[in-house]
Order: C-alpha cells, then structure tokens, then sequence
C-alpha cells in the first residue's frame, strides 16, 4: 500500500511534465495547480483501492483536458433543428453579417455614442436611431430600450405611472412565454388596469364608457400575438380606437409585439400589421421587439408621438433600460438593410430562413440521409421528409411552414432509444436540437446553413451513443 503511495507523483512532478508546462502556458499557474491537485485526489482513493495509478503525463495530459472543457463558454453555438426559426431559448434572431462587422467595430473602439462631433459636445444616444426608425415607420419620434417588455413598462410609467388608469380589453390581457403578464406590467408601472368587454368581445361602448370614468391616462391595445380568439368574437379597430381616445384626450398604445418593417405578404408568409400601419391607424405610441421579426439583436422599440417620446426620455427608469453602443450599432445596421427590400430576403437570416422554399429543404434531406443512417444503422431508421417549421417568439402561433428534415424513430420502436439519441446529439461537439413527437425524432432541417459542418459534427455521434451504453449511463 505504501509503495504505491509512493508512486503518485508530486504536484511539481505533474506541472513539469510536457503536457503540465503546456497547461500552465495556457491556462496559468493557479488554475493548472488547483485542476492537478484535484486529479491528484483521484489518485490517492486509487492507491488505496490497489487500482493502476496514472504517471506524471498522464494526469497533466486529463488535467489540460478538464481545464480546456471548463474555459469553453457555456452560451455553446447549437443546431437549431427544432423547426421554430426564432426560437426565444436559442435566441431568436441571427444577426446579418455587415450587422455583426458593425457591433464588432462598435466593441473594438470607442465612438460617438452620446457625442455630438460637430459641435463638440454631449450629444443623445438616441440621434443614432431617431431618423432611421422615423424613416421606417413614418413615426415622429423614436427610442430604443433593452426589450419590449421593458418598452411597454416604461411608457406605462410615463403615461400612467401614479396610478393612471390604462384601459385594456379583457380579450388582450395576455401572457408572453418568460413572465411577462399584461396585469403584472402594468402593476409594475405603477398603472391601474381598467379591463373592458370580455374574452372574445369587446365593442366601442365599452371603451366610450370606461373613458367616461376618472383618472384615465391611456387606452391600450395589444396584439394578441401568440394565440388567436375564433368563433364568436368582436374587437375595435385601432383607427376607432384612436379616434375615441383623441376624443377624450389620452394617448393610444398599441403593443404590436413582434412589429414587422415590412409586408410579409411580398415572400408569402401571412401578414403581421406593420409598424407603418399601426402608426398610420392613428395610435400615439407603437411599442415592439428588436429580435423578432425585425431580425435585430434584443430590443424594444418606442415609437410615436414627439412629445411623448419627450416624456419618455425624461423618465429616470429610461436610464436604467437603455441599450449600450454594441446593440446600437447592430440596430442600426439591421434597420439599414430594410433600405433595400429587394435584397432583404438574402442578408438578414430571420427572413432568409423563413422564406426558404420547401423544395431547396427536402434536397438538403436527401442529401443528408445517407450521413446519419451510416451513423446510426441499424438502431435507428432514419428517412427524408416533410414536417413544418414555425416562425417562433410568439408570432403566428397557427400558421406553420411547409419545410422538410430527418425523421428518425427507433427500429425497436423504443421511446427511450430515441431520447437517448436526443442526448447523444445534444453532445457533439456543436450539440443538435430537435424535436420528439409522436415517436419520432424530427430534424426540421429550415435553419441549417452550414451543411459541411453538420456532416462533420456527426463524427462523434456512433462514439457518443456507443460509449454512454457502454458506460451503463443510459
Ligand atoms: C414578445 C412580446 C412582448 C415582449 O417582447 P420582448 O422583446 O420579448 O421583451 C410584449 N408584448 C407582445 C404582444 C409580444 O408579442
């Protein structure tokens, strides 16, 4: 037992080795140290157990090995094959490349965010946008907050902060995915909720009455963007809605959600209201996101009326939701590539991917079956077919793409083989994403680009499943 406690090498021992001076040059001298000493442990339980001990190399060697897995980021790239183009846990919208040149010269150098260079003084983060959003929306005035839940509580607050009554009807008092309520913001923000109508109807004499009240600052509309009320229903048009509200002088917000710069309508994707025409329709303000189906990176657009942009800005909760110079600079060059609409389609990803035609898919299928039936035969029977994408983040809820991917059940039939497979494939080395229903593992292959890499990050796959069975992990 001694004897081969004597035969663990000493810390030094390890850090001198070729693997353990390569540690140290690339991780440093205390993370190296801490990572052997760890595996040194391992070691001692291994003397005692009278198992086979490791040499100086080879501890160094699974040293560098943890250290190098424990230094990757945990925000790990992944394939989204899940069908659900911007998919909010995946993080939405991918952002077009002179975007990304424009953020990483943003982060590289220092610039004129808040500095006026013609004057030489304080200038206003805002000017960077101001125009362009204007341009886009036919707005007057613009801002840019962290998200659009923070845009919607922070107009809340201006208009209605010191418990002004908001009038909502009950049919959009609605729940967005990560705790956003439409009562809890506003409760938030310091308003009071006056709800109208009911569930699937609310009329104009609902809204006239509840104007009629006291202390009402603000009537709002949301767009119920992620479900849809069918059958026997009724709603007021923003361009009534607008007209009532100017009447009794308070402003119209209309949260549009996932506001679009454009009518999808041009690449046949069912049409969402543009910002353009929730302006137009009369409402003072208009909030959205930046990382729906805009295609930005996350934000929340305010848009609307001058003065109550004003107020807005003079609100000190701005400061504390206000984006820095990185997303700035990507906003601005994402809202730029909707100069050209012709070419949109081709440069911002969100909209290259939804417009993708089901028959350039169903190639990619074709072409792909063969790699992934070499790795998983005879376990697993995998076909090319059809199955349908969905546009994510709450928008359209029920209108889905026709796209195509890999279908992939288990020649057993086994529900468990095929979760296991799931796992093996969300362990490669640029893990895969799909999704399971009804037996089958779907790869909806819409937002797979890089076909080269997929091919090659299947490598590891057969290992990946064999070596969990292997291991009884499974
Ligand atoms: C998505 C959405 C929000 C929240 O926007 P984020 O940018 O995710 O904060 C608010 N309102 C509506 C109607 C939405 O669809």
């Amino acid at each position: 037992m001694n004897e081969s406690f004597r035969a663990i090498p000493s810390v030094d021992a390890v850090l001198r080795s070729p693997a353990g001076q390569a540690a140290v040059e690339r991780f440093g001298h205390e993370q190296t140290t801490a990572g052997i000493r760890q595996l040194l442990g391992n070691e001692r339980t291994a003397a005692r157990q009278g198992s086979p001990l490791r040499d100086a190399e080879a501890i160094a060697t699974l040293a560098f090995a943890e250290l190098e897995a424990a230094s990757a980021s945990s925000l790990r790239p992944v394939f989204n094959l899940t069908g659900t183009v911007l998919h909010t846990n995946l993080g939405r919208a991918l952002l077009a490349e002179t975007v990304i040149e424009a953020a990483v010269a943003a982060m590289r150098a220092p610039v004129a965010l808040e500095y006026d260079l013609e004057a030489g003084k304080r200038g206003e983060r805002d000017d960077h946008l101001r125009a362009l959003i204007c341009e886009l929306t036919g707005a007057e005035g613009a801002t840019v907050v962290n998200n659009n839940a923070a845009a919607v509580l922070l107009t809340l607050n201006t208009l209605a902060g010191h418990g002004g009554g908001a009038i909502v009807s009950r049919g959009e008092l609605v729940e967005i995915g990560g705790a956003f309520r439409m009562p809890d913001i506003m409760a938030q923000a310091g308003a009071r909720l006056i709800e109208v109508g009911t569930t699937n109807r609310t009329h104009e004499k609902d809204y006239r009455t509840a104007l009629e009240g006291e202390g009402v600052s603000l009537v709002l509309k949301v767009h119920t963007s992620n479900y849809r009320i069918q059958g026997f229903t009724s709603a007021v048009p923003a361009t009534v809605l607008a007209k009532l509200a100017g009447a009794a002088g308070v402003p119209l917000v209309n949260d549009l959600g996932s506001g679009t710069l454009v009518d999808l309508a041009r690449w046949d994707i069912r049409r969402e209201p543009t910002v353009r025409e929730a302006v137009a329709e009369g409402a003072d303000l208009v909030t959205f996101s930046g990382d729906k189906l805009l295609g930005g990176p996350q934000a929340g657009f305010i848009v609307g009326r001058r003065h109550l942009i004003a107020a807005i800005n003079r609100n000190p909760m701005k400061r504390a939701l206000r984006v820095d110079k990185l997303r700035m600079a990507a906003l601005e060059a994402t809202l730029k590539l909707y100069r050209d609409p012709d070419r949109l389609a081709e440069r911002l990803p969100t909209l290259r991917l939804l417009t993708r035609s089901r028959d350039e898919i169903a190639a990619l299928a074709r072409r792909l079956q063969p790699a992934m039936v070499a790795a998983l035969a005879p376990a697993y029977r995998v076909s090319a077919a059809d199955c349908a994408s969905q546009i994510g983040s709450g928008t359209l809820p029920l209108d889905t793409l026709i796209s195509a991917g890999l279908a992939i059940s288990a020649t057993n039939g086994s529900g468990a083989a095929l979760e296991r497979l799931a796992a093996a494939l969300r362990r490669l080395p640029v893990p895969v994403i799909g999704r399971i229903a009804d037996g089958t593992l779907v790869l909806d292959l819409r937002c797979l680009e890089d076909e080269a890499g997929f091919i090659t990050n299947l490598g590891s796959l057969a290992d990946e499943l064999g070596r969990r069975q292997d291991d009884g992990l499974v």
